[in-house]
């Protein structure tokens, strides 16, 4: 006996879809729960391996037998006959796999039609034209499809009849006219292939079989398995259905339609979809004549329209998810087709999970596992309105979701000034720097030309929850000219453009968007995520606004506040350049002393936004030259001042000269009000001692250079006037009735000596302000884990740090020891598509390599401090799969961007549900 290739849909495993594909289980399932669905049978998975491995390509022995015996059960139990010109029996083959790939393969339709079975379906009908149609409609589907006869050579007859006949519309065609198509197409599939189009049915059934069967290997479907990484363990081979036709143009009893169980738009518990009368499931999707709603079959045809409730009912009864399912009703009985999940946006996702939860239809588990947690996104920024037709005019990378518009400026400074007057700006820029921070404040979005998805640019817009294109290369920038141009195409100052942070986008002009909104069932759904989490989920935020931005989308507290963006605003920055230039130690003092309370009120405000959730503040960064302009810059304005300077020269001859020209002395005055050579000098001079400092604080590896601790350790008083700061505002605070929990941590430690020497200032601190304000301060103190060498010194730093947070921007880089901010726009795209990595590493955390070092630090951390805290606060802290590693690594928190905040929150809840199952090993 051969193996068993065919199952009936009485007899096939609904679960197995590895075997039957995904359409053929459903298929089975749905008749074995008792819905009315037309007689068929499945093909196996097995089947097509076992035929595409052959070297002959035959097909398996004991498949056509197989098939043979399923089509008599349905020949019996249908009362029609394969072949014969009485009562014939016509089918459907379709293909299908365990992973929906749409457009594989063509479906055939009216398989079995011949010169003779016409003729029976012409008398089972009584309608010529419909049938012919069908007929002409076979010849080419299958030409085309299982025969390869080009699409081109049916058309070219197609149009010869048509333009014979004078029809304009196909609709025009009369019987007459479809006959001959008919036949001239037969004559195309012979001189095509050379051979007659096959007429005996088994053997159209085993040709469209085989092509089946090849389509797997078929270029569409490799391309699309290759682009949706679709393993052969995810879906291997394709099974093919077979299905008797139901026909849903027998006249006005029969009909066919789409339809979902919700409103798949807005997740509304209605019925919804549409139908033609008399129509075949075709007609639909091709718009010949426009369908109507499914609620008007309530009054055409009620009874029908009851069925279809009820077979909506029992779809979410059986597969307790929202279905989209084909259906046809022939001569007045309803038969389901096909169905399988309903995809949705967001907001009808979430909406359906609650609603679902809430009728007992699903449990609360299932409601937050079947969202992807990226969907989310959609519902906290504004989107493009999907009915929007307009083109891109550029592509960078999707750095921040959400879309903007405003008029391009090339500043921050201008955009500051034109966002001060009310005015919608998109900073563009060939990359940003941490002192163009209040252009960002100013803008809408902002565009830049370099750079990845955790440069500056990109890491700060999602920080604020501005959207962001960054890296968009196409894009040459001229900041002097203020223009950016695309090719043949420009943009200057002052026009208008749209950017797509969720897509990578560049528009001109406006572009409508849809408002996004934080819908009560979100809420819902992330109460049971935090519920359900193990996680704790954090923000990363600077400013009191952030933080309050922060609490809205639920984060447990911040976990990381990056001080150094604290020191950017247009009145600080001069203070922070003062404090750099200063060459003793007092002039910096005197720097630091203006710098304090300003510090200091911005935590009390972060504090107090906060309460009582932990703030982990960070103290100061990244090498000081970044608060100073560049010396290409510096050089270029000195130039200019020096130019300024002859000039007012002349002002002074000038101002002498006007005595021979006027004796009344007064214009000399107004000549001699613009001549004092002065102001500018002491201008030059300051601009001078800059360029000096500038050029001393070069560094040829500044983000390996001197920052951080390192910094912090060198110039004592910045780091004393921040934990100063921290603390005072901490007890000031507490002292006004509001709970604090600062936590301060110190960056880019590699040593335990580092991290001792802070704790020491920080002690001395704690007592001076404990005993100044007669207060008890709750605070921790922790590190950052950022460098290879403090993870492997993890044991010894937890002896002084309380708690650890992975830095995993910085920790990547260093790892890989790729430049974070050149890797994504030079080699990492080629790295992915040739497979070298399968992902970006600053995007989705490595496991393999950072994960692994992160996983025995944390062993290595909690050994000499059980039950220590550690987070993670790099970029990777808000994606999903990395949350997930984070989870079964045993973390206690993740910390993001406030609004990748409620991402993280139901992927920690789906981390915790999932615990134990396999995470997918990616190759690299
Ligand atoms: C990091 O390195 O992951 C981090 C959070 O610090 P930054 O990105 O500010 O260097
Ligand atoms: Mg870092």
């Amino acid at each position: 006996m051969s193996r068993k290739w065919v199952y009936t849909f009485s007899e096939g495993n609904g679960k197995n879809k590895k075997l039957l594909g995904g359409k053929g289980a459903n298929l089975c399932e749905m008749t074995q729960i008792g819905l009315r669905v037309p007689l068929g049978f499945v093909i196996t998975t097995e089947a097509c391996l076992a035929y595409l491995e052959d070297p002959h390509k035959n097909l398996p022995d004991g498949v056509m037998e197989q098939v043979r015996q399923s089509l008599a059960e349905i020949e019996r139990r249908s009362d029609r006959t394969f072949g014969s010109r009485e009562k014939p029996l016509l089918v459907s083959v379709r293909s299908g796999s365990a992973i929906s790939m749409p457009g594989m393969m063509d479906t055939i339709l009216n398989l079995g039609l011949n010169a003779a079975t016409l003729q029976g379906l012409i008398a089972q009908t009584g309608n010529e034209r419909f049938c012919y149609d069908a007929y002409r409609r076979f010849i080419q589907l299958f030409g085309k499809v299982a025969l390869g006869v080009p699409e081109e050579e049916f058309d070219a007859a197609f149009d010869a009849v048509k333009e014979k006949a004078g029809a304009r519309h196909d609709v025009d065609l009369s019987a007459k006219d479809l006959a001959e198509i008919s036949d001239r197409f037969l004559k195309v599939v012979e001189h095509s292939t050379g051979r007659s189009f096959p007429s005996e049915p088994y053997d159209q059934l085993e040709i469209a079989i085989r092509a089946v069967f090849n389509s797997w290997m078929g270029k569409r479907a490799l391309d699309y398995r290759r682009e949706f990484h679709i393993t052969p363990e995810m879906a291997n081979g394709t099974a093919v259905n077979v299905v008797m036709m139901v026909f849903g143009n027998m006249g006005n009893d029969s009909a066919t339609g789409v339809g979902f169980t919700r409103d798949p738009g807005t997740g509304e518990n209605v019925i919804f979809g549409e139908y033609l009368v008399n129509a075949q499931g075709e007609d639909v999707v091709a718009g010949i004549r426009t369908p109507k709603p499914i609620a008007a079959m309530a009054h055409e045809m009620p009874a029908i329209y009851t069925e279809l409730l009820e077979l909506r009912r029992k779809l979410e009864a059986h597969y307790k998810e929202v279905q989209d399912f084909e259906f046809t009703i022939e001569k007045g009985t309803l038969y389901c087709l096909q169905t399988r999940n309903g995809k949705m946006n967001a907001y009808a996702l979430v909406r359906t999970s609650v609603e679902m939860t809430g009728e007992g239809l699903i449990g609360k588990k299932a409601a937050l596992l079947r969202i992807q947690p990226e969907m989310l996104e959609q519902m906290l920024f504004p989107r493009l309105d999907p009915k929007s037709t307009a083109k891109p005019i550029a592509k960078g990378l999707a750095a921040s979701p959400g879309v903007a518009s405003g008029i391009a400026v090339f500043d921050a400074d201008r955009a500051e000034k034109l966002g001060r007057t009310g005015e919608r700006v998109i900073l563009v820029r060939e990359e940003t720097k941490p002192e163009d921070i209040h252009g960002f404040f100013a803008s809408q979005g902002i565009l830049t030309s370099r750079g990845g998805k955790t440069s500056h640019a990109a890491v700060v817009a999602r920080g604020m929850g501005k959207p962001c294109v960054s890296g968009a290369e196409g894009i040459n920038v001229d900041v002097r000219l203020r223009k950016a141009r695309i090719g043949e195409r420009e943009f200057g100052e002052g026009e208008l453009i749209t950017i797509d942070g969720t897509t990578g986008s560049v528009f001109l002009g406006s572009v409508p968007t849809i408002e996004a909104d934080f819908s009560p069932e979100l809420s819902t759904l992330l109460k049971w995520s935090d519920e359900m989490a193990r996680l704790g989920v954090m923000a990363n935020a600077d400013t009191p606004e952030d933080a309050e931005k922060a609490v809205k989308y639920g984060a447990m507290g911040i976990g990381l506040c990056r001080t150094e963006r604290m020191f950017n605003g247009v009145e600080r920055l001069p203070i922070m350049i003062e404090m750099i230039v200063a060459d003793t130690k007092e002039e910096r003092q005197a720097a630091l002393d203006k710098l304090l309370p300003i510090q200091r009120e911005d935590f009390k405000e972060i504090f107090k936004a906060m309460s009582p959730r932990p703030v982990t503040i960070r103290l100061l960064d990244p090498p000081i030259h970044e608060f100073l302009p560049t010396e290409q810059l510096l050089v270029d304005e000195i130039k200019q001042l020096k130019n300024l300077c002859g000039i007012l020269r002349g002002m002074r001859v000038l101002a002498d000269s006007v005595i021979f020209i006027d004796n009344t002395g007064e214009k000399k005055k107004q000549v001699q009000n613009f001549t004092d050579p002065q102001l500018v000098e002491d201008a030059i001079a300051k601009k001078e001692t800059i360029l000096k400092k500038v050029r001393t604080l070069h560094e040829v590896n500044p983000m390996l250079g001197h920052r951080g601790v390192r910094l912090g350790l060198t110039f004592p008083e910045i780091y004393t006037m921040q934990i100063r700061a921290i603390l005072e505002a901490a007890a000031e605070t507490q002292k006004s009735g509001i709970e604090v929990h600062p936590e301060i941590m110190v960056p880019q430690v590699c040593t335990g000596q580092e991290i001792r020497r802070v704790r020491e200032w920080v002690e001395e601190m704690r007592q001076s302000v404990e005993t100044a304000h007669r207060v008890k301060l709750d605070f921790r103190f922790g590190s950052m884990l950022e460098v290879v060498r403090a993870c492997m010194r993890a044991d010894n730093l937890a002896e002084v740090a309380e708690f650890f947070s992975f830095g995993t921007n910085d920790l990547t880089q260093a790892t890989f020891s790729f430049s974070r901010e050149d890797a994504e726009n030079k080699f990492l795209p080629m790295y992915n598509q040739s497979g070298i990595l399968q992902d970006n590493p600053f995007e989705v955390l490595d496991v393999k390599g950072v994960g692994r070092l992160m996983e025995q630090a944390v062993k290595w951390g909690r050994h000499t401090r059980p039950g220590m805290k550690v987070g993670i606060c790099g970029e990777h802290g808000g994606h999903p799969a990395s949350i997930r590693f984070c989870h079964t690594i045993g973390l206690t928190y993740v910390s993001c961007s406030g609004p990748r905040v409620p991402i993280a929150r139901l992927a920690a809840a789906q981390a915790a549900i999932m615990e134990g199952q396999a995470v997918t090993d990616k190759a690299a």
